[in-house]
């Protein structure tokens, strides 16, 4: 079995520099008590390993009012202007690790909607980057996600539209809808938002996928952009298999595949890319001394291990 994984696997640059934004507040014993705003990332191994260290997880803005006074680092996705406000009235101090191509949506939006757009955001309006990014806006703002959604958004034919994506959005459902929103003839200003790093992964997951017999997504099941990529892969490849870790592996129908790609959300930690790469690699192993052992009965090929055959057999 031939094992191909994707060099875009794991951690993106966003993602990590948020994760090491917090052990480095853990490290700093100036801090004070340290929380995140939200789950870092949607990794259960990495909020539990920064649990053990110390690290609460605060859900809401009521949160802070049930620990004391520290540090509170707000994860990459990015939060409204309002909410980091309040965080500092009530006596935290921010570390604000939105990554900088989310902050740079929030910078458009702010200026663009202040100057009269109306802000359209291609994206899932439950994702709290896609929250953050409305709190940003300073006039009315609509969300799409699919088709559907373009009838619920008011008449805007009188009016200017900025559109943006949430970064992790899907880059042909984003031209499709661009494309649809363009053909209402309304006066629109696009700015393709989707990040490299996720443009990058699903093109190469996607060209994986199809040269595969069986594809491999690794994230946290909560993780949009890894849900976006087992969705493009099993478009490509039906044995799309999605895992947290290597524990949820069921390894029986890897036996009849020659060759399975690995890819990994932005959210995943390289530790367990590399265990579930180690162990398809076993596997990969564990088949060719089974192949080969096939081969040797007799010269024929037929079914069984070498430990099968009798010494006459031979
Ligand atoms: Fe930043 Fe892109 Fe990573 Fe999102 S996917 S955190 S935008 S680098």
């Amino acid at each position: 079995m031939k094992v191909t994984t994707a060099q875009s696997a794991g951690f993106c640059f966003g993602v990590k520099r948020a994760v090491d934004q917090v052990y480095e507040q853990v490290n700093d014993k100036d801090s004070g008590p340290v929380y995140t705003y939200g789950p870092i990332i949607h990794n259960d191994q990495v909020v539990n390993d920064l649990k053990k260290r110390g690290v609460k997880v605060l859900e809401s803005i009521e949160d802070l009012d049930t620990v004391p006074p520290g540090t509170v680092v707000i994860r990459s996705h990015g939060v409204s202007r309002i909410t980091v406000e309040k965080i500092e009235q009530k006596g935290f101090r921010v570390i604000d690790a939105t990554c900088p191509f989310v902050k740079r949506i929030h910078r458009v939006v702010e200026k663009q909607s202040a100057d009269g757009f109306h802000i359209i955001i291609i994206g899932n309006d439950r994702h709290p980057e896609v929250e953050g990014i409305k709190g940003w806006c300073q006039g009315p703002v609509s969300v799409v996600q699919c088709a559907a959604d373009l009838d619920k958004i008011p008449d805007l034919t009188e009016k200017k539209i900025c559109i943006v994506a949430q970064t992790t959005f899907n880059y042909n459902k984003f031209q499709e809808l661009v494309e649809k929103i363009s053909k209402k003839r309304y006066d629109i200003s696009v700015l393709n938002t989707i990040c490299n790093a996720t443009e990058e992964r699903q093109t190469e997951a996607r060209e994986i996928a199809k040269s595969v017999d069986a594809m491999i997504v690794i994230g946290g099941r909560h993780s949009s952009n890894t849900q976006k990529l087992f969705e493009i892969c099993k478009d490509e490849c039906k044995n799309t298999y999605f895992i947290e870790t290597l524990v949820d592996l069921d390894s029986k129908p890897f036996q009849s595949f020659r060759h399975v790609g690995i890819t990994a959300g932005a959210s995943t930690p390289n530790k367990i890319i590399e265990e579930v790469q180690k162990s398809m690699s076993e596997k990969s192993f564990e088949q060719m001394l089974d192949e080969s052992f096939k081969t040797i009965k007799n010269g024929e090929v037929v079914e069984g291990t070498v430990l099968d055959v009798k010494e006459d057999e031979i």
